[in-house]
């Protein structure tokens, strides 16, 4: 289902037709845009069409609000280049590599991939 239509989906059948208010959140280091109810947090990815539901109550895991099942998780691996090299059409960093936990539910979305590479200038490199 196409991002717009789960939206309209989860406001037709949680929030009474109603557009929910979206705060901008992180979950797992992914920034996501989330929404509650009494029960439950919705977690809207800006990447994929996903939204995660995660009840207040945590007794379960969170689920896929599309299907109901279970999200799984591809670790993701970000090459960090910094930036002065990249502009000058060489990819070099300093050899760091992050991993960031990108979540998806292998019954409605395609998983995602397992690498990426960042570009940020060694000032900011040196910052973090
Ligand atoms: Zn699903």
């Amino acid at each position: 289902m196409e991002k717009e239509g789960l939206v309209r989906r989860l406001a037709d059948e949680k929030f009474n037709g109603e557009s929910p208010t979206w705060r901008e959140a992180r979950f797992d280091q992914v920034r996501v845009l989330c929404a509650e109810d009494d029960e439950n947090w919705y977690m809207l990815y800006t990447s994929a069409p996903l939204i995660i539901v995660q009840e207040k109550a945590m007794k379960n895991p969170p689920t896929c609000y599309e299907c109901g099942g279970p999200v799984d998780y591809v670790a993701r691996r970000l090459s960090v280049h910094f930036k002065e090299f990249t502009d000058m059409g060489v990819p070099a960093g300093g050899g760091e590599v992050r991993t960031k936990r990108i979540p998806y539910c292998p019954n409605c979305n395609t998983k995602p991939s397992g690498h990426e590479v960042i570009s940020e200038s060694v000032e900011e490199s040196l910052r973090r």
